[in-house]
């Protein structure tokens, strides 16, 4: 077998941590973005003309406005940890620059700061 088979074959088989996680934060992304999706949807349809429904439709848009904007800030810092990846500096930390623990990274894979700067 010629050596550049068995170098190419090692390199595949030790990914990057960024690697590892790209497609865990890419299903999180398209799974969050179809949830914002449906809230748009459910926000969009026309509100009903009793009053008492009405009241409770509209405290039922805020509840899911609230859950669309969290939803908007997690797609946000999904984008940016898969910018990170592609830039090679996935794991970082960016405020300090020291690695981020992979335990932390496991649990929160966009996270962005380690432990000491996130707290
Ligand atoms: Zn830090």
């Amino acid at each position: 077998m010629p050596p550049i088979a068995r170098v190419r074959y090692r390199k595949g088989m030790s990914m990057s941590l960024g690697e590892k996680m790209k497609p865990v934060l890419e299903a999180r992304l398209t799974a969050l973005k179809r949830g914002v999706a449906d809230i748009d949807q459910t926000l969009r349809e026309p509100d009903s003309q009793d009053f008492e429904e009405r009241a409770t439709e509209n405290e039922g848009d805020e509840v899911l406005e609230d859950l669309g904007k969290a939803a908007l800030s997690e797609i946000a810092q999904i984008e940016s940890a898969l910018e990170r990846i592609a830039a090679g500096t996935y794991g970082e930390c960016v405020t300090c620059g020291a690695e981020i623990a992979p335990a932390r990274l496991e649990a929160v894979p966009h996270a962005a700061q380690c432990i000491k700067c996130a707290s």
